[in-house]
């Protein structure tokens, strides 16, 4: 067995803090040694210092370790972070800066010219602007990488695969978010029972920008964005996991409905420990994909496709899905973070 890098999780209470230390639980390369959160939690031990959500019990290696502040040094290897962006950025910084690897959720370093945003799929060798970073920055061993807004997870992948080939021009999306993806306690619940919320704070800019990035060909300038634009509505639905992104996309080459579903299938996964079997699934179901049935494929980390059809207005349209905390989160962050291992970043 390979070396083990012990883990410390920074916003370790909450939604997505939670899911890391679900998936971190029987993981061959980590094992969590550090949790950090507000000064609501600090001092107590993680049992009680956090409202555990997930279903089974909180794991027991991790159950007595105390719960400290969000300032290095932590007693750790690699740092996850899922922190609010109000308190990311320079906390992310002050980690890096003190010789931490430091593997991102939230939205603060993720458009920044000289920090990765990672599908490891797709951009895997974008992880070569840590060396520009570094530079930049003056960080030692440190570096900060990020994964993309939980919604761009969803669609982002068919995209890809739509990219390479053919060329996508302009995507108009529409997502509609589960509860879970705004954190806990999250929505009101008397504003999402019986109803759809046409508004989550801060999303449609990120929506519409961050594919451009993920999709860019890096270059010795750093990545050069995608050329195409993005129109998106985003709204909060009364659903626990599992974001649905409704895409129409207008293409640069011709393709037919076979091309088209034949190249989200062909998509490779990676053979890394949290890598699905399959990257990308793509369903004939008329009915799917639905997030109660399918936000679970792949453990949580497959991107699920269906009703894939040509489109009046623009050349194909598609229903994507992926489950918001693993995919669009926890999961992709420590996919991230077992791809820096294999290119030797950590
Ligand atoms: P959450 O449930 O509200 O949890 C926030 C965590 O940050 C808690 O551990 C909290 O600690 C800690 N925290 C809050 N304010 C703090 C402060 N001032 N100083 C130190 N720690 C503080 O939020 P979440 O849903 O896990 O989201 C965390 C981050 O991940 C956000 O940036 C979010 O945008 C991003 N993200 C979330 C999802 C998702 O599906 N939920 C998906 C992708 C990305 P206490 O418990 O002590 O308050």
């Amino acid at each position: 067995m390979g070396r083990r890098y012990r883990v410390g999780i920074l916003g370790a209470t909450g939604t997505v803090g939670q899911r890391f230390a679900q998936l971190l639980e029987d993981h061959p390369q980590f094992e969590i040694t550090a949790m950090a959160a507000s000064d609501r939690s600090a001092g107590k031990p993680y049992s009680e210092a956090c409202a555990w959500k997930l279903s089974g019990r909180i794991p027991a290696g991790v159950r007595d370790i105390v719960v400290t502040p969000i300032e290095p040094p932590m007693d750790c290897d690699i740092v996850f972070s899922s922190l609010p962006s109000s308190v990311a950025r320079e906390t992310e910084e002050a980690f890096a800066r003190a010789g931490y690897p430091v593997i991102s959720n939230s939205s603060s370093y993720r458009m920044d010219e000289d920090v990765p945003l990672l599908i490891a799929e797709i951009n895997g060798e974008h992880v070569r602007l840590i060396e520009r970073q570094r530079e930049k920055r003056g960080f030692d061993r440190g570096f900060i990488v990020t994964n993309p807004n939980c919604a761009v997870v969803s669609f982002a992948p068919p995209l890809a695969a739509l990219h390479r080939k053919f060329g996508v021009e302009s995507v108009f999306v529409t997502t509609m978010q589960a509860i879970s993806g705004a954190g806990y306690p999250g929505v009101a619940s008397l504003d999402i029972t019986d109803n759809v919320f046409p508004y989550i704070a801060g999303e449609e800019p990120k929506v519409e920008i961050e594919a451009q990035k993920i999709l860019g060909s890096l270059t010795d300038g750093g990545v050069v964005k995608a050329d195409f634009t993005v129109s998106a509505q985003c709204f909060r639905v009364n659903v626990v996991d599992g974001h649905v992104a409704s895409v129409r996309v207008k293409l640069r080459s011709s393709a037919t409905l076979e091309d088209v579903v034949a190249e989200m299938r062909a998509f490779p996964s990676l053979d890394l420990h949290s890598s699905p079997e399959t990257f990308i699934e793509v369903t004939d179901e008329p009915s799917r994909p639905q997030p109660k049935l399918d936000r679970d494929n792949g453990n949580g980390m497959t991107i699920t496709v269906g009703r894939v059809f040509p489109d009046n207005i623009f050349d194909y349209r598609f229903v994507a899905l992926s489950h918001n905390t693993v995919r669009g989160a926890a999961g992709s962050a420590v996919l991230n973070a077992e791809l820096l291992i294999s290119k030797g970043y950590i």
